[in-house]
């Protein structure tokens, strides 16, 4: 099922005296999230992720604007008829109930017509439980089960009603970092089954990018830029956006344009045709960098840590933004690690120059 998100706006009133005032924490969002995609919502802490998602739910009711799941305009529709399916961080398990009750419990809440015979609830339970491979864990209490099993727990007790949508809140956030991976491909392997349209909540930039078939970045409750990972990657709207996506993150030098050159320091570094005079921040991807002994951009050689394929080149240069230099560059080129310098040349299209005001890309 669409999702769509017309101008939706939440501001929060500020309370108190001592209260800085109204914090609008989503502003004006627009998008059509399309039928039976996984859509990662990404964003540092505090920036409306979780307020899109209790929007969407129905847990928050918006200042503005509108919400439609297909054709239906649900914005006034009770969070329990909405038809969404929840997944929050710290699973909110009933630690009294077994597996099998915890995912039945949506299921037993239904009144009226809605209410399925128990064995038809049963059934339903074990197939959501089989979805998320926890299907011989049925009886065990959630303090009988590990923090992955937990989450699928909690992932089968939000597939049980077949949701129209699911919507996750940094589902991953309480897991070590191998549960992490694993259960992160294992939501991805349920989407893809289910085939429910999905939005998935991180502060984890590589989290968003490696589940998600797009991504929306979020600052200060604006909608930075939409897109596939790789596309949203490779063509940042803004400083923020290229600072926030890739690890290592990207090298942001002051740089300025001058005769449609881009200099670093008193380097000419590339060719800026169509660019006016002006001062800007010139970003370069680690991968942007070539090794050479002509190159036109000359750092202090810090070290060289070799990683097998490539090795990363740790190096410095004034005019960077960060404390060093991080290159990433095939392990088949050797650097001279006597020498204080090194030389790079840049990839045109690993560079991204933003205006030094507004942080707005320039296209050169
Ligand atoms: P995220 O999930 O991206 O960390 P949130 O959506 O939780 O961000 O919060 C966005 C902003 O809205 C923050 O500034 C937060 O303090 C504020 N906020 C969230 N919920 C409330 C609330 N119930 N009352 C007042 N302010 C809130
Ligand atoms: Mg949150």
């Amino acid at each position: 099922m669409k999702v769509v998100l017309q101008n939706l706006t939440k501001v929060f009133p500020g309370r108190g005296r001592r209260s800085r005032g109204d914090v609008t924490a989503v502003s004006d969002f627009t998008f059509e999230i399309p039928d039976g995609r996984l859509i990662g919502l990404l964003g540092p802490s505090g920036c409306g992720k979780s307020t899109t998602l209790n929007l969407l739910c129905g847990l928050e009711k918006p200042t503005g604007g509108r919400i439609f799941f297909g054709e239906d305009d649900v914005t006034e529709l009770p969070a329990e008829k909405r038809g969404v399916g929840m997944v929050f961080q710290n699973y909110a398990l009933y630690p009294h109930l077994t597996v099998m009750q915890n995912i039945m419990f949506p299921l037993e809440n239904l009144r009226g017509a809605d209410r399925l015979p128990k064995d038809e609830m049963k059934r339903k339970a074990r197939e959501a439980a089989a979805l998320v491979q926890i299907d011989e864990l049925m009886d065990r209490r959630p303090a009988e089960l590990s923090g992955g099993q937990q989450q699928r727990v909690a992932i089968a007790r939000a597939l049980v009603k077949s949701p129209r949508i699911l919507l996750m809140d940094e589902p991953l956030s309480n897991l070590d970092a191998r549960l992490r991976l694993q259960t992160r491909e294992e939501i991805r392997r349920i989407q893809r089954e289910t085939q429910i349209t999905t939005v998935f909540v991180t502060h984890d930039q590589e989290e968003a990018m490696s589940i998600s078939d797009m991504i929306v970045v979020m600052k200060e409750g604006v909608v930075q830029q939409i897109g596939k990972p790789q596309e949203v990657y490779d063509d940042p709207v803004n400083l923020f956006v290229a600072k926030f996506l890739g690890t290592p993150p990207i090298n942001v030098f002051d740089g300025r344009i001058r005769g449609e050159k881009l200099y670093i320091g008193d380097e000419a570094v590339l060719d800026a045709a169509g660019a006016g005079d002006r001062e800007v921040y010139a970003a370069v991807r680690p991968e942007g960098f070539i090794l050479s002994g002509q190159g036109a951009l000359t750092c202090s050689l810090g070290r060289v840590e070799v990683m097998g394929r490539d090795i990363s080149v740790v190096s410095a240069h004034r005019a960077s933004e960060n404390e060093v230099i991080r290159s990433i560059i095939g392990s088949d080129h050797k650097v001279d690690l006597h020498s204080e310098k090194v030389r790079f040349d840049l990839k045109p299209n690993k560079v991204f120059v933003f205006d030094r005001e507004t942080q707005e890309r320039i296209r050169i």
